[in-house]
């Protein structure tokens, strides 16, 4: 099948969630986004800003680029003016980062909290109680040149379907929890990111509202 047929074919399969498709480009060349664009695909996700910033002047103006990987305080200036979303933020020295770059951009830039879910070591992404005094923390309360529109999460890399579920199921139960929260305008759960190529179909049962495909569309990375 050519990326035309798999930017269809999942399209066709989160579309009836209610959810989008961001097909993740990371390593492959433009002209194979350029063809997925074509198959009408807008979203697209890079996990590098070096990676982004390169191919995002080369192709059409009105693609959408997510950034799923995660973000050194040092790199968020490059993004600031083009990025769509930012999908792993973790701290609050980001979160600062992002308001003083998103004021110099002279626009409001939408985020996602990351949040920590699998059984694997990883230094990247929040715990519960971290993301949520980050959300009542005063200072984030108060930013004007960010929005937090929702979260973020990776589960493990496991063959356990029913782990999968579960960690899916805890990202969006503290989704939920967040949302009954007394929240300022800039601050809402609109969008919950989870699933990929692997765990999609979990995901999107689990009520994820971004899904993150790569391989299945675009083929093995090299
Ligand atoms: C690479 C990547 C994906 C896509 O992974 P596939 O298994 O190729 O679908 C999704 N999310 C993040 C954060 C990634 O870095």
């Amino acid at each position: 099948m050519s990326i035309k047929d798999h930017i269809k074919f999942y399209r066709q399969e989160v579309e009836p969630f209610g959810a989008r498709l961001i097909a993740v480009s990371k390593t492959h060349p433009a002209p194979a986004i350029l063809e997925a664009y074509e198959a009408g695909q807008r979203l697209f996700g890079e996990n590098k800003v070096q990676e982004l910033m390169d191919k995002q002047p080369t192709l059409p103006a009105d693609i959408e680029w997510h950034l799923i990987g995660h973000l050194q305080t040092n790199k968020v200036k490059y993004i600031a003016p083009v990025v769509s979303l930012i999908h792993a933020v973790d701290s609050e020295k980001v979160l600062l980062e992002i308001e003083k770059q998103g004021a110099r951009a002279g626009r409001v830039i939408p985020c996602l909290l990351q949040i920590f879910i699998a059984q694997e070591e990883t230094k990247f992404g929040l715990h519960e109680s971290e993301a949520l005094s980050l959300i009542t923390n005063p200072v984030v309360q108060s930013l004007q040149f960010v929005r937090i529109e929702g979260l973020m999460g990776m589960a493990s890399l496991t063959e356990n379907q029913t782990q999968i579920r579960q960690e899916f199921r805890s990202l969006r139960r503290l989704f939920d929890v967040v949302a009954k929260l007394p929240l300022p305008g800039h601050i809402r759960m609109k969008e919950l990111s989870m699933g990929m190529t692997s765990d999609y179909r979990v995901a999107l049962e689990e009520g994820s509202t971004l899904i993150r495909v790569g391989t299945a569309i675009f083929g093995q990375r090299r």
